[in-house]
């Protein structure tokens, strides 16, 4: 592989030092730590790990975390409750609620049950319509990993073509409102890029994929983004993650590497960006609740 390794591990250790010593100052003025609280509703082994993740994470800068482990039968109700206390918990300032969550419970009336200023996974329609708007209240967290793994590399996403393939509510979508907006001081993470979100029903996928300077492959599909898809010296950021005979890959395929300037492994990637952002937000939400 000829292009350059776009290391979200090794920022992740950089950038969860500078929410560590944070986190220290806020201690030394008296400050109670930032925390969030997980939820996670039955037994899906990918959610298991995440969580994990995200705790341990926590726990090594500082952070309080609690995780709550929910049976798969809990119904609607109870897991509203839970929710009612945690946002009145003063030790909580963040909330997660691991998805997907068992068929018995509609996760958008959860969404919308997690206090606003404890959503720091930004899912909640009211910080989806801030961030439309231009004046976010928190960035969304892989959106915002990957914003954060192009700029700490010197990609600057300003003025450049930008495809993005996949359209979801949690990556595509914002990450492409994200990048397509004008950057301002209540909106540092706006890219100021031309965006072009494609979909499985985009006509000529290699064709559009070849305009891009930053292609971002979201599309959950194992290698699907080929080396003829990717126009000489283009960043490419894969944010897939696809477990194939128990090994995790990516969306992009490894030739990828032989053509592009830059490029995200998998795993070692967005994933741990993605973790990385929690904390900052968990951090901001702290800031915001207690000053
Ligand atoms: P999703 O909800 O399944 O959405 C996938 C999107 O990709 C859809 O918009 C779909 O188009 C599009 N798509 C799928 N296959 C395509 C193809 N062959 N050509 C063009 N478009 C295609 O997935 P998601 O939640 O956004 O996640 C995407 C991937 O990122 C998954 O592998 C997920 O595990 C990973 N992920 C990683 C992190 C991390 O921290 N590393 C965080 C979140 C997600 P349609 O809308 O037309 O169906």
């Amino acid at each position: 592989m000829t292009a350059r390794r776009l290391d979200g591990k090794e920022l992740a250790k950089v950038m969860r030092a500078e929410v560590a010593a944070k986190v220290a100052a806020r201690a030394r003025s008296g400050k109670r730590p930032p925390g969030l609280a997980a939820v996670l509703v039955g037994d899906d082994p990918a959610s298991q790990v995440y969580v994990r993740n995200k705790h341990k994470a926590c726990q090594d800068a500082g952070l309080g975390s609690w995780v709550h482990n929910l049976p798969a039968d809990t119904t609607q109700g109870q897991l509203l409750d839970l929710i009612a206390r945690l946002n009145a918990d003063p030790q909580v300032h963040g909330i997660l609620v691991q998805l997907p969550l068992p068929k018995q419970i509609d996760p958008d009336a959860v969404i919308r049950a997690v206090a606003v200023e404890k959503d720091v996974d930004c899912f909640h329609p009211v910080n989806l319509g801030l961030l439309v708007a231009g004046h976010p209240r928190y960035y969304p967290c892989t959106p915002h990993g990957v914003y954060q793994l192009l700029v700490r590399n010197g990609i600057d996403p300003a003025g450049k073509e930008v495809v993005i393939v996949g359209r979801s509510n949690i990556v595509g979508k914002p990450l492409g409102l994200m990048l397509a907006q004008k950057r301002t001081p209540a909106n540092p993470a706006g890219g100021d890029a031309t965006v072009t979100i494609a979909h499985t029903r985009t006509r000529d996928l290699a064709g559009v994929c070849r305009r891009a300077e930053i292609l971002v492959a979201a599309a959950g599909s194992p290698r699907v983004i080929t080396a003829d898809m990717v126009s000489p010296g283009a960043v490419v950021v894969d944010v897939g993650t696809n477990a194939v005979n128990g090994k995790l890959v990516g969306d992009v395929h490894e030739g990828v590497g032989e053509v592009a300037s830059a490029v995200s492994p998998v795993p070692g990637g967005v994933g741990p960006m993605t973790i990385t952002m929690l904390l900052v937000n968990t951090l901001a939400a702290a800031e915001t609740i207690d000053g």
